[in-house]
Formats: structure tokens, C-alpha cells, sequence
């Protein structure tokens, strides 16, 4: 099987009832572990992201980290890393939201994000679409202009990259 034919859908594996009752958990950890399936994966990313020129990727804890921080690398963009609460050393800029039950907050070191930077954002999957929305809303704060959203994976049915106000695109709809 050729790199351009490799059925990257096929190789995720699905994990019934993870990480609670009721949630297909889609595992990139085979695609990770599959050296033709990842550099696949991110080649495809990359004709994506590519589209919107950016200057800079920002990648969205955790996952999203391993494709942000592969394509930087691959078109020569600069990284940047959106945060978890509390993880971030220095100055840094909030961002919080609602989830189902409670929220959550993202964070951005302060001063990181050049000023009026083109920025597509990166996550491995867009579900709800509640945490890039969130990281759109965080870039935004620190002046970058979020000229796009890539996400490898994009859940079926739950309008998630409707939600974000901005271009978005994935690589692979399955099943939510
Ligand atoms: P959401 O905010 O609902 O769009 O959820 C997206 C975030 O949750 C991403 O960072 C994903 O890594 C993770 N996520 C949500 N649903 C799943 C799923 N079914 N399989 C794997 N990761 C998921």
C-alpha cells in the first residue's frame, strides 16, 4: 500500500466506553505508532493548514501538540502551545469557558504570539467544538489573527467546526 492510498480512518483504533459510558474514543496512538500511516497523516495536515499561509501553528494540549509541533516543523512556521490550567511557567493569558458540567480554562504565555500573527490552530480531534472555540477565543485576546482551524479527526453530526467563526477544515469525519 502506497503512502497516498493509506487508509488512515482504518488504523485509529476505536475504544468503546472511554474515557466514561456512552464515548467511542478514537486512539491516534496506532497512527502514531505506524511510521508510513504518520508521516501520511501529517503530509495530509500539512496540504490543509498549508492553504491559509500562517506564520505561526498553535497546537492545543495534549494531542494536538504531536500534529501543531510535526507541521511547524515540516513548513518551518514557529509553535505555539495552548495550555491546561496551571501549566504554563511566566506571565500568561486566560481564557475560560463552560463545559457540560462546570469549565475550563486555556492559557497562552503572554508575549509568545508575535503581534497581528496569522495563526491556523491544530487539534487532533474537534468534538463539540467547545475547547477550539475556546483557543480561537484565547488567540484572539492576544491579537493574532486565527486565519484558520485543522483538525485531523472531526466528530459527525455535532456542528463543531460550525461553531468556531472561523475557516475550518479535517481530514477524516467519522462517527461521533
Ligand atoms: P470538544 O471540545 O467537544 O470539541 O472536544 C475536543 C477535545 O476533546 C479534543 O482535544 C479531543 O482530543 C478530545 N476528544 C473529544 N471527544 C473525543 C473522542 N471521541 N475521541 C478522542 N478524543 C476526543
Amino acid at each position: 500500500m502506497t503512502a497516498a492510498k493509506l487508509d488512515l480512518a482504518a488504523i485509529i483504533r476505536r475504544v468503546p466506553n472511554f474515557p466514561k459510558p456512552g464515548i467511542l474514543f478514537y486512539d491516534i496512538s496506532t497512527v502514531l505508532a505506524d511510521p508510513v500511516a504518520w508521516r501520511a497523516a501529517v503530509d495530509r495536515m500539512d496540504r490543509l493548514v498549508d492553504a491559509w499561509q500562517p506564520d505561526v501553528l498553535a497546537g492545543i494540549e495534549s494531542r494536538g501538540f504531536l500534529f501543531a509541533a510535526a507541521l511547524a516543523y515540516r513548513a518551518g512556521r514557529g509553535l505555539v502551545l495552548i495550555r491546561k490550567v496551571g501549566k504554563l511557567p511566566g506571565a500568561v493569558v486566560s481564557h475560560s469557558y463552560d463545559l457540560e458540567y462546570g469549565s475550563d480554562t486555556l492559557q497562552v504565555s503572554e508575549g509568545l504570539v508575535p503581534a497581528a500573527a496569522r495563526v491556523v490552530l491544530v487539534d487532533d480531534l474537534i468534538a463539540t467544538g467547545g475547547t477550539a472555540k475556546a483557543a480561537v477565543h484565547l488567540l484572539t485576546k492576544v491579537g493574532a489573527e486565527v486565519a484558520g482551524a485543522a483538525f485531523f479527526i472531526e466528530l459527525e453530526g455535532l456542528g463543531g467546526i460550525d461553531r468556531l467563526g472561523v475557516p475550518a477544515r479535517s481530514l477524516l469525519k467519522l462517527a461521533s
